[in-house]
């Protein structure tokens, strides 16, 4: 058992913080954000994770974890301090780091004894050593502490089985005994565990992502072009991943990708190469093929709908990804926007997103119900490929639209099916038929 004090409680934060009591530590979870505090202990989560409830209240009945405010108390006896707050883009793509220096600061004026500051945020190379210089100047009289960069690889949405058995842990840091201390924190996990220096571990983290979104962004493209010479991009892409050499995964053709991380972390990393001198122009056409993407979607239901002056477009799904609510960054705004701009009525439903999405969809109508949001729609376009949208009524669906017309963003339909039920329909990158 290890006394561990996570900082921020959000997709990262809480998910680390539940799973290390899970295993059977004592955990102190902490968060700035009062109301999130005070929720988490009535029970209520600030956010949507499967699984994630159950595991807070197992954890908190046990007496393993607990939520506060007070860096004192999160802090006292805490060996270990995982900084998990969130690192959203700045003005120019550079990541900002205000929420990371502002824990940082934090935990150096509460701390009292010897302890391990961990680095879960995905971070630009150097922020280690910076990290070290804040807590270095705001302690208060000097104790012993060591930075360790562990970057988190987590997906939301299974974000309790990702955290619990991770791919690889990455640990970084120039201090062999706090390297080896946080290693042994991991053990549990069974997974290969890379020690290496600070800089290196934070450049695998974003490494890591952009090239997920690199190969995204890569079978986008080939799916337009699939369109154009008639192949069908699901199967390139299954015939691809069968080669141990590519995976499978992160070969789906639609709207590319969106969220919390992506965006962000190869945006992060372009600034990065920009900055010492380099043009980064894989990472830049990353970008560019993605929010193309969103675009051309638009560009396509304006052809099928025959102009989108006065017609009402339907979106099924908000969230940037099934399974969660995070709507950061999600195409579904974007898309909205555009929609919007060219004179159409847009309708939305998610199954769970709805409420964060609210604000930041002014102009959509939001419904509680797909069948409801069809009803009258000129055009469906399928957003978010949750699976209660694979087995919709279709028939009914049909009955319902204005117009039989959809736009299927992320390839969950069946070209030849949809067409023989009467359907004008769309999917991404589907040979001829599609
Ligand atoms: P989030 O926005 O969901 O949560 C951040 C939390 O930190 C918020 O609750 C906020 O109130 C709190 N916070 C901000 N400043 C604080 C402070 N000074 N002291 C205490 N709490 C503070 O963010 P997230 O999605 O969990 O991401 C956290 C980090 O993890 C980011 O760097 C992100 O890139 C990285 N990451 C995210 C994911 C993901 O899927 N969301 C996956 C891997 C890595």
């Amino acid at each position: 058992m290890k006394q561990i004090c996570v900082v921020g409680v959000g997709y990262v934060g809480l998910v680390t913080a539940a799973c290390f009591a899970d295993l059977g530590n004592r955990v102190s979870a902490l968060d700035v954000n009062e109301q999130r505090v005070e929720n988490l202990k009535k029970g209520i989560m600030p956010i949507y994770e499967p699984g994630l409830e159950e595991l807070v209240a197992r954890n908190v009945k046990a007496g393993r974890i607990k939520f506060t405010t007070s860096y004192k108390e999160a802090l006292k006896d805490a060996e270990y301090a995982f900084i998990a707050v969130g690192t959203p883009s700045g003005a120019n793509g550079e990541a900002d780091l205000q929420y990371v220096a502002a824990a940082a600061k934090s935990i150096a004026e509460n701390m009292t004894a010897p302890l391990i500051v961990i680095n879960k945020s995905t971070v630009p190379i150097g922020t280690g050593d910076w990290v070290a210089d804040i807590v270095k100047k705001s302690q208060p009289k000097p104790i012993d502490f060591s930075v360790v960069s562990c970057p988190e690889f987590l997906r939301e949405g299974s974000a309790i089985a990702d955290f619990s058995s991770p791919h690889r842990t990455v640990i970084g840091s120039t201090d062999k005994d706090a390297a080896n201390k946080v290693a042994h924190l991991h053990l549990p996990l069974r997974a290969p565990i890379v020690i290496t220096d600070l800089r290196t571990a934070e450049m695998i983290k974003y490494a890591s992502n952009a090239f997920l979104a690199t190969k995204i962004s890569f079978i986008n493209e080939l799916a337009d072009l699939c369109e154009k010479v008639g192949a069908d991009v699901k199967e390139v892409a299954a015939g691809m991943g069968y080669d141990a050499r590519i995976g499978r995964y992160f070969l789906d053709a639609g709207l590319g990708w969106g969220g919390s991380c992506f965006p962000k972390d190869v945006e992060a990393l372009a600034f990065m190469a920009k900055e010492n001198g380099l043009n980064p122009k894989i990472l830049n056409m990353t970008l560019e093929v993605n929010y193309d993407r969103r675009k051309k979607a638009v560009k396509r239901v304006d052809e099928m709908v025959g102009g989108l002056k006065g017609k009402t477009i339907g979106l099924l799904g908000l969230a940037f990804k099934p399974n969660t609510d995070d709507m950061r960054d999600a195409p579904a705004i974007d898309i909205a926007e555009a929609l919007h701009k060219a004179g159409a009525t847009v309708r939305g439903y998610d199954p769970v997103a709805m409420e964060v999405a609210r604000p930041l969809l002014p102009a959509v109508e939001l419904f509680d119900d797909p069948y409801k949001l069809a009803k009258g729609c000129d055009a469906l376009m399928v957003i978010t490929e949750w699976n209660e949208f694979k087995q919709l009524d279709l028939d009914k669906v049909k009955s319902l639209l204005k117009k039989p017309v959809i736009y299927d963003g992320r390839n969950i339909y069946e070209p030849k099916l949809m067409k023989e039920m009467g359907f004008t329909y769309q999917a991404i990158g589907r040979g001829f038929g599609a």
